[in-house]
């Protein structure tokens, strides 16, 4: 079949005569773009900026199906082939106006392998191809430079031993025997020999010598002589190329990630050309724009008589492409602009060329061979968060590009750039790392270490920058945690206490750091066998998860002040099509989150009120009572309290729906601390009028071994009902309070850790009972909703019994991942690591929602509650409402919102724009177009 008809990727259909070799160069190309599957990735590139008239070396590329005819002729090449190369070459040559071989003004090449996709285990390059004898004296003529002729003739015989007569030829020298390294020991051996160090140190004369002596060991080694002919090289290349598709480690490639071995590589052939052949030259890199601010601004470096790694390298100082974005550092020197206008103007027309092009920013690499200018390479460009949002608005601001094509070029995480302060990303890359834990809290935090809780607010009442660091945190810390700057702890995942609480305020917090290892009593920490004590400097990267010694630069947030984000933000709601709620128990909280555009509160989590000092002790009475009628009267001396905070939550909340979740944590949290706390203790037994050791018996009788799976969620409000009354009571008299004042209120009372409907409908019960006390006394009507979270597996199997009782669902993705991974929430730093490692889980599951399993409960949950109870709402409040693969996920099944920590909540509205996007519910309007028709 093959050789007669044949279809090429483009569906056309080609006789015996078809093209093997495409070629580039001279603002023409045979190929395009969207050529990949013949051209390769590479070829198909070159092909492309070739077409748009752009000046890249000229070239050509033999086809990947030339590839498959190699291997189905054992190896051998038809003359066709042969023929099309030739006559490519002669265009090469005259385009680039020297000639391959010859001897006053030889034409060198490279040759690269490019198959469709990126492949490691391809052929490395081989550059200078060409170079031999004959030609030499000629290149040394025309650059008058000996010495990088002969560098040039070096690296060519290395590389071309290694992968041409070595590697392709298929010889597995035996360990540290190769080609390769034995001529990297006699250059070795030449420095030393020369009392030098370094490779630059070596002359053209000691080049010249080197080069005899690696043909040498290059005949020695591998039995045959290099070619010195460059006719020999360069189908020596070519063949290299081919054969290297089946090499040993490209075929395992290609098994393992399931690339056909049909697809076969092409191979490029280009003409090199030199940023350093003297004063004339010169080569640089660029981004169309600032990759740091995002500005408008062609932004760049070169360096005179270089070549394209001394830019990066750093050892000179690389001058500014132009005037406007002179900095501190190259202020002195001379821009391209200024130097060489010309070539700066055709460089700044191809930039402006390749972004209407590409629609894109991009990163360039370009030379300048004795005043010509060359382009190498042009891809998108990578850039900061600021710089995504400012570009992306910008370029669609000016029509570019479309809103939705702008608000998929962020990333939603990149958000979090602008919502926090963050480490200085410049210091960060000299700064000494001494720990990596899990990033729990983003953003940057720079301060004093101190070990507890009180230290913390005490350091920080004299205005002391303070870091607090602890083995894990209870909510006897909240306070101290306040006053951190940032949070560090050497336990617990990413929905521990810290995690929740540090995610909540929008702070700066690392946990799970295993390699941190702590001494409260010394009060010091012991990292990499250094030792920090309290009062030193340390620098946390909340985003990364990396910890630093020292005091490093921190770049303030200021998200109102960014008009690019607030525009940007702004279409993303146009498309949006879930709501976006917050995690919030205080009115501060809540009115943060409105600002940052939260549409409803989807947990408050009553126990975070429980905490505060003028209340615990309350609590702890009605923990320790032994009867109801006790029981009672402490929990009713809480009763104020909630009504007074629930009130504070709807007003500012005025009038978006408010879930209130009912006490949810084993009891034994509240309590667990005062066996350490004596002085606590007495107290309390004085309060209750029993004795010290009655409590103490009574906080042991509490204990359990897996407090998490224990009694706590609705377990407490069933075991004991007096607590359900009393929070359905707060929550119904502050609505129905605010509501005779004519404020709106929407109330929705939420039941945790439900997985039965009986469990449900006991709890329902009392909080209708106690609602329609409320209404009575208030002589007001209250609109309320009662649901539950699906936090427990079995309420997502039977979620359509469950339904019956529920009005709506939210998930709690937090338990219910730590009940069907069955990995204990707080205690996973300890294995965690070493899973993601392993790369036994992809990622942490706490983090972002395990969707293959985790995510079929939800999404069958909700088809089940949905079928007993049509329209029923769903949310979601766990974690992974924050984070953006998450986000997706819920708005993919069905969700009517997401729900998250304040600051979170802009990359929450973000990802769920993309989502929108990404897959449009069809039934749904977006909100824009609701509430047109609406208004109609
Ligand atoms: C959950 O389990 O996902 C949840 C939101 O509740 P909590 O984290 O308070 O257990
Ligand atoms: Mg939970």
């Amino acid at each position: 079949m093959r050789g007669i008809f044949i279809f090429n990727q483009l569906g056309e259909h080609h006789s015996m005569a078809r093209k093997s070799v495409y070629f580039f160069g001279g603002g023409k190309a045979d190929g395009k773009g969207s050529m990949k599957n013949l051209l390769g990735g590479k070829g198909a590139n070159l092909a492309e900026m070739a077409g748009l008239g752009i000046p890249v070396p000229a070239g050509f590329t033999i086809t990947t199906e030339v590839c498959t005819e190699y291997y189905d002729n054992k190896g051998k090449l038809p003359k066709q082939v042969h023929d099309e190369v030739a006559k490519a070459m002669l265009k090469v040559e005259r385009v680039m106006k020297k000639k391959f071989g010859d001897a006053k003004n030889p034409l060198l090449v490279s040759v690269r392998s490019g198959a469709r996709m990126s492949m490691p285990g391809m052929m490395d390059t081989v550059l200078n191809i060409g170079l031999c004898e004959a030609t030499i004296p000629g290149l040394i003529a025309k650059s008058g430079d000996e010495r990088f002729v002969y560098d040039s003739y070096r690296r060519l015989i290395m590389m071309y031993a290694d992968v041409v007569m070595e590697k392709a030829a298929g010889i597995e020298p035996v360990d540290g025997e190769g080609v390769r390294l034995r001529l990297e020991h006699a250059m070795e051996a030449m420095k030393k020999a020369k009392g030098v160090t370094e490779d630059t140190d070596l002359d053209g004369a000691d080049l010249k010598e080197l080069c005899d002596e690696f043909k040498s060991i290059v005949k020695k080694t591998i039995g045959k002589a290099f070619p010195d002919n460059p006719e020999e090289q360069l189908w020596g290349g070519i063949k290299a190329v081919f054969q290297s598709w089946n090499g040993k480690r490209a075929i395992s490639y290609r098994r393992i990630e399931g690339i056909p071995h049909e697809w076969g590589t092409a191979v490029n052939v280009q003409a090199m050309v030199y940023g350093n052949l003297g004063d004339s030259s010169a080569t640089g890199v660029a981004f169309t724009r600032d990759p740091a601010t995002g500005a408008n601004v062609f932004y760049g470096e070169w360096l005179v008589n270089a070549q394209g790694e001394d830019v990066v390298a750093g050892i000179r100082t690389p001058s500014p492409l132009n005037e406007t974005t002179k900095n501190e550092s190259n202020k002195h020197l001379k821009s391209l602009e200024k130097e060489w206008p010309k070539v700066y103007k055709q460089l700044y027309a191809i930039r402006n060329k390749l972004e209407k092009h590409y629609r894109d920013m991009q990163d360039i690499e370009f030379t300048i061979e004795d005043g010509v200018l060359y382009m190498l390479q042009t891809r998108t460009g990578k850039r900061t968060g600021v710089a995504a949002v400012r570009m992306a608005v910008e370029m669609a601001e000016s029509k570019l590009i479309n809103k939705e094509t702008a608000i998929m070029r962020v990333r939603p995480e990149q958000l979090d750039e602008l919502l926090h302060p963050m480490i200085d990303p410049g210091a960060e890359k000299t700064a000494n790392q001494i720990a990596k834990g899990l990033p729990a809290g983003p953003g940057g935090g720079v301060g004093q270490v101190v070990f507890t809780s009180e230290t913390a607010n005490e350091w920080a009442a004299k205005g002391k920058k303070v870091i607090l660091v602890r083995n894990e945190t209870s909510p006897e810390d909240v306070e101290g945690m306040r006053s951190a700057v940032a949070i560090l702890t050497a336990m617990g995942g990413m929905t521990s206490h810290a995690a929740l609480v540090a995610r909540g305020w929008g702070k700066c917090c690392i946990v799970g750091c295993g390699s941190v290892r702590i001494d409260v009593r010394a009060r010091q920490f012991t990292a990499e066998g250094k030792v920090y004590k309290e009062g030193d400097w340390i620098s946390l990267n909340g985003t990364t998860g990396r910890i630093y010694e020292g005091q490093l630069p921190v770049l303030p947030a200021q998200p109102e002040k960014n008009k690019w984000y607030s525009k940007l933000m702004k279409w993303a709601d146009v498309v949006r099509q879930i709501g976006v709620r917050t995690n919030a128990e205080s009115p501060e909280d809540a009115a943060q989150a409105v600002a940052f555009g939260a549409e409803g509160i989807g947990l408050a989590r009553t126990e975070h009120m429980f905490f505060e000092a003028d209340r615990i002790i309350h609590v702890r009475e009605m923990i320790v009572a032994t009867n109801e009628a006790d029981r009672r009267k402490a929990i009713m001396k809480l009763l104020d309290f909630q009504k007074k905070d629930f009130i504070g939550i709807f007003k500012a909340m005025a009038g978006k729906p408010v879930t209130v979740r009912l006490l949810d944590p084993p009891l034994h949290e509240f309590v667990g601390s005062l066996l350490e706390d004596r002085k606590e203790l007495e107290a309390l037994a004085k309060n209750c009028g029993v004795t010290p050791e009655a409590i103490e018996d009574r906080i042991k009788a509490l204990h359990e071994f897996n407090p998490m799976l224990g009694h706590r969620g609705c377990r407490l409000g069933i075991a004991y009902p007096e607590i359900t009354e009393m929070q359905a009571r707060a929550i119904i008299s502050a609505a129905a309070e605010l509501t005779k004042k004519k404020v709106k209120v929407m109330p929705e009372i939420m039941v945790p850790l439900v997985g039965t409907k009986a469990e449900l409908a006991h709890q329902r019960a009392i909080i209708e009972r106690v609602a329609a006390e409320v209404q009575k006394e208030y002589k007001t009507k209250i609109k309320y909703l009662i649901g539950t979270m699906i936090e427990v597996p079995r309420a997502a199997l039977t979620a359509n019994e469950i339904a019956e009782a529920a009005e709506f669902f939210s998930f709690g993705t937090n338990d219910l991942t730590q009940m069907t991974f069955g990995y204990s929430r707080d205690d996973v730093g300890a294995f965690l690591p070493i899973y993601l490692e392993n790369n036994i889980l992809p990622r942490d599951p706490f983090e972002a929602l395990d969707q293959d399993g985790v995510g079929q409960l939800v999404d069958m949950a909700v088809r089940k509650g949905r079928a007993t109870r049509n329209g029923l709402k769903c949310g979601i409040c766990g974690e992974h409402g924050g984070e953006a693969s998450s986000v997706k996920f819920c708005h993919r099944v069905g969700l009517d919102y997401v729900s998250c920590s304040p600051f979170r909540v802009p990359i929450a509205r973000f990802a769920a724009a993309q989502a929108a996007i990404e897959n449009p519910r069809k039934a749904a309007k977006s909100k824009a177009k609701a509430k047109r028709s609406a208004k109609k």
